[in-house]
Formats: C-alpha cells, sequence, structure tokens
C-alpha cells in the first residue's frame, strides 16, 4: 500500500568539522521520502521555488515518488536550512532558516492523493499538517514528527494535532519540554493523555522507545564507526518505519510496529553515512536486509 508524506523540500547547507556542503537536497519530506520508498510506493506533497534543481526532481523520480503533490512557485525561494554540527555530532545548531515558499503555503492534495491508506505528517508547521489531514479520507495509520521549535511557537495547533493522529514521534529532549518531564518513561503516559494511541521518542545513538497499548519496546540504533552526517535521520527512521509497515500484508498496524521500527533505524544509519541524501541512495534492499539481521543478533539475549 502507498505513503503520503508531507513536509519540507529543502536546500540544506550543512557544515562540519570536516567540510562544507552548500545547497544539498534535503527536508523532513525529502529524507522521509526517500527512506519509505525502499519499501512502499511513495506520493510526496511538498512546494519549491523556481530555484529547485531539476536534478534533485529527477532524483526523487529515480525513486519513483509520484510528484503530482510537489508545487512549484514561480518566483518563489525554496525553504533553505544552514545547520552546523560540533566535533560531537550530537551538537547541532542552526545557523539560519529562509522559509522562503513555506510560509504562505496551503497544500491542495491532488484527488488521488485523499485515500492513501498510509499518512506522515513529517516535520513542517502543525497548521499544514492539519490541511493535509482535513483533506484525507479516512486513512489506516497516521504518523506525525515535529520539532521544539513547533513546541514553542505552534503549541495549540500542535495539541489539537495530536488528538488527529495514530502516533507520534519526536526526540527525548522534544518529549522532556512538551511533558516538563524528565524522566520518558513517565513522559510516554503524559503523552499518551494527549491524545495518541502510539508514541514514539527517538534517542539518536541510543535507539527509540516505542509505547502502545501492547506495552513498550526498546528498539536499538545501529552502531555505526563512523557518522559524516546525521542531518535527517529522524526523518529517515521515521519514513523507513512508515514505508516498512505499509508494505506489510494482513494484520494490523501493531503486529508491524517492531520490526518497522528496526526498519527505520538500519535506514537512518544508512543516512548518517553520508552527506544530504547520498549514502541513503546508495543503499539497496539486500543492504538493509543485512542490517536488520546484525541488528537482531546484537539485541537477542
Ligand atoms: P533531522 O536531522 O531529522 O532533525 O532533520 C533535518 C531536516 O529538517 C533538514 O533536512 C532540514 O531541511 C529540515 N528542517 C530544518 N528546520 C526545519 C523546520 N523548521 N521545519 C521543517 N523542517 C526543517
Amino acid at each position: 500500500m502507498s505513503v503520503l508524506v508531507v513536509g519540507t523540500t529543502a536546500l540544506d547547507s550543512i557544515n562540519t568539522p570536516k567540510a562544507k556542503n552548500p545547497r544539498l537536497l534535503g527536508g523532513s519530506a525529502s529524507h522521509a521520502a526517500v527512506a519509505a520508498s525502499f519499501f512502499s510506493p511513495v506520493k510526496l506533497v511538498g512546494v519549491v521555488g523556481d530555484d529547485f534543481p531539476s536534478r534533485y526532481v529527477k532524483l526523487y523520480q529515480s525513486r519513483g515518488i509520484d510528484l503530482t503533490g510537489l508545487e512549484r512557485v514561480k518566483g518563489g525561494q525554496t525553504f533553505h536550512w544552514h545547520g552546523e554540527y560540533e566535533v560531537n555530532m550530537n551538537n547541532r545548531r542552526t545557523l539560519n532558516t529562509v522559509l522562503g515558499v513555506i510560509e504562505n503555503w496551503s497544500p491542495k492534495l491532488p484527488g488521488a492523493y485523499e485515500t492513501t491508506p498510509y499518512v506522515l505528517l513529517a516535520n513542517i508547521a502543525p497548521a499544514i499538517q492539519h490541511t493535509v489531514l482535513d483533506q484525507m479520507s479516512r486513512p489506516k495509520f497516521v504518523i506525525a514528527d515535529t520539532m521544539d521549535l513547533w513546541l514553542n511557537v505552534a503549541l495549540d495547533d500542535l495539541l489539537r494535532l495530536l488528538k488527529r493522529v495514530d502516533c507520534l514521534v519526536l526526540n527525548d529532549g522534544e518529549a522532556r519540554q512538551l511533558t516538563e518531564d524528565d524522566n520518558v518513561v513517565s513522559a510516554l503516559a503524559r503523552i499518551h493523555k494527549l491524545g495518541p494511541r502510539y508514541v514514539i521518542i527517538k534517542k539518536g545513538e541510543h535507539g527509540s522507545l516505542l509505547s502502545g497499548p501492547e506495552g513498550l519496546f526498546v528498539a536499538p540504533a545501529y552502531p555505526l564507526k563512523k557518522v559524516v552526517d546525521p542531518t535527517g535521520a529522524g526523518d529517515s527512521f521515521v519514513g523507513g518505519l512508515l514505508g516498512y509497515l505499509a508494505a506489510q500484508k494482513g494484520g494490523s498496524p501493531a503486529k508491524h510496529l517492531r520490526r518497522a521500527m528496526i526498519h527505520g533505524a538500519v535506514v537512518a544509519s544508512f543516512c548518517c553515512e553520508g552527506f544530504g541524501l547520498s549514502h541513503t541512495l546508495r543503499a539497496k534492499r539486500p543492504d538493509i536486509a543485512r542490517r536488520v539481521r546484525e541488528l537482531e543478533k546484537l539485541a537477542r539475549f
């Protein structure tokens, strides 16, 4: 079954202590859509300006991603994020964000998108996530991702959104900020009370935690010797997770969520090994299967 992904389709300029890479293809929707496309057909909802290179459009096309929902605004500037990492790659700061065409964007879904069963509201303003959900007809499973910015500037919209989604994905810092609780385990219970049946807390290189009606599950991250650029790892995780879920036949999403998290973690590991999408794009299904088997061995006791 197919997956609809909405989020930022961006140009990312990324500085690390070792290199500077300007205007790479990035954005929450780009990383998530490419990750999901390993497993399922993907429909993209996004917006770009005239400055969006045609080679990036070709790259989406090379993954079979449906671009009917990708708007191009004449005279507009594509969302641009400029970030910098410290030697410890867990520490990142935003140098500049240009909203460009995202600022006044209200997505209109192509008719053929409205019945897509799996929906990923990747990181973008919660008002835009609502607009997409308003146009969907009874999706089977909806996941929302978010970030600290929206907790700061759009908390009411975000709280309303939590009542409309099956699963919320956020990192441990954001969970603390949302609940004012320093303990992630008790924070999970508080987030369930806000609406979502499933909550996934990402902890970067330390893996992720799933909470739902079936209880808790701890998913490891794939241990990497070298991280080149972790930008988009969170989006790749959730995109891979939902793409895998959509590809499963039989049973409810709950039955497959644990394995879906492992597949998301593996796609995220490829993302971290190169700048932008470079290494995610190089990975093949057998590479993913190999790392999933390794994780299975590593976590069994
Ligand atoms: P992650 O590393 O998973 O947190 O995601 C990084 C991606 O998020 C980059 O490709 C950015 O283009 C994108 N991004 C940065 N700031 C924002 C924002 N305010 N809203 C949505 N996406 C953003």
